[in-house]
């Protein structure tokens, strides 16, 4: 991978970095939020906990990407992006302009989800 490809995906990692925060932020307010409010009857209540467990599930998954996306980002400093984590081969450039923060090629993906390595 050369120096310019290199930027523009530290470009893409940068801004998806900033957009994870703005979404995890969002979410523990709307956390908060939901603590102090008061919720009269039980209907309310039920549906203020569906919300609440949303947003739980919504920042584990950021946080996790948000995880992701640093470590790629470590990667690009250390010359190390690009390259896949199970067989050291290069990462397909179409699986990263999908998915920047990929740490597998695609066929180890594969064996990843099938739970093989
Ligand atoms: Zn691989």
């Amino acid at each position: 991978m050369n120096k310019r490809q290199r930027e523009r995906y530290r470009k893409q990692l940068l801004a998806k970095r900033e957009e994870l925060l703005q979404l995890v932020q969002a979410a523990r307010k709307s956390e908060k939020e939901g603590t102090f409010k008061q919720t009269p009857d039980l209907g309310d209540r039920a549906l203020s906990t569906v919300i609440r467990d949303l947003s739980y599930q919504l920042t584990v998954t950021e946080r996790d990407i948000l995880r992701r996306v640093d470590d790629a980002l470590d990667r690009i400093e250390n010359n190390e992006y690009g390259m896949c984590v199970a067989c050291g081969k290069k990462v397909q450039t179409g699986r990263l302009d999908a998915v920047p923060w990929a740490l597998h090629c695609i066929e180890c993906q594969e064996l990843q989800d099938r739970g093989e390595i």
